[in-house]
């Protein structure tokens, strides 16, 4: 599914954020990325939607090759992955199903195909009964259950969590992680960077450390990080 050969990212001040990287992830994997701040966590997300492209080596996804692609291309390309952010993204004038919606609209979907999907999508994050309050009428949490049900209203292969529960409490960061893995059961692909020791230790799922640029650790059943480990 992503398939990343000898990859550096220097940014344009001469930075080396990531530094020969490789890596595998299959189809089906739920895979977290932890390291300290500054360890290239954003940077190895930000190459699997191509915010940035890699400045040495290949990064592939689903087969195709991202630091090829062209920028016209790469619209095409995000629209068949899903993505999430911290912050959540959300439009604040639209309503939690105009905001799943929306994106659908924007390509051209008819309007039976856009109710049917958003429904689903809005029922799978449990907030079907709010879909028509506005992003401000919504908790923290409720509000990043519309950001992912609208990554994944078109059913992506691969979605990508950027610190989903960064803003959260731990409780609703729990209801967060449940979302999420519903979403992996289904078949989707995740990877997801988190600071979120607790959550790592708890589902102990395949972790990649990164630290300085490279990936320290790579442990397939999950890492275990104590409580004064800094990730
Ligand atoms: P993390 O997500 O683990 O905190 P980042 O990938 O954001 O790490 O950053 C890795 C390194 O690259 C850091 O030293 C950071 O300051 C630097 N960096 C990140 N983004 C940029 C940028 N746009 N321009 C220059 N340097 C950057």
């Amino acid at each position: 599914m992503i398939k990343l050969s000898n990859v550096s990212k220097i940014y344009k001040n001469h930075m080396k954020a990531l530094n020969d990287i490789s890596v595998d992830i299959q189809e089906g994997e739920f895979v977290y990325v932890v390291g300290h701040s500054g360890a290239g966590k954003s940077t190895f997300i930000k190459l699997l939607y191509r915010e940035e492209r890699a400045t040495q080596g290949h990064v592939l996804v689903d087969g195709l090759d991202l630091t090829k692609v062209t920028n016209r291309r790469v619209h095409k390309y995000r629209r068949t992955i899903g993505v999430v952010f911290q912050d959540f993204k959300l439009l604040p004038n639209l309503t939690a199903y105009e905001n799943v919606a929306y994106a659908l609209e924007v390509h051209g979907e008819d309007a039976q195909t856009i109710n049917t999907k958003v429904k689903e999508a809005l029922e799978l994050v449990g907030l079907i009964d709010k879909m028509k309050q506005f992003p401000d009428q919504l908790s923290g949490g409720e509000q990043q259950r519309v950001a992912i049900a609208r990554a994944i209203v078109n059913k992506p292969k691969l979605l990508i969590a950027d610190e989903p529960t960064g803003n959260l409490d731990p409780v609703t960061s729990q209801t967060i992680m449940e979302v999420l893995e519903e979403v992996n059961k289904r078949g989707t692909t995740v990877v997801m960077a988190t600071h979120d020791i607790h959550l790592v230790n708890e589902s102990r799922k395949r972790t990649l450390t990164f630290e300085n640029g490279v990936i320290i650790n790579d442990a397939q059943e999950g890492g275990y990080f104590y409580d004064d480990e800094v990730l």
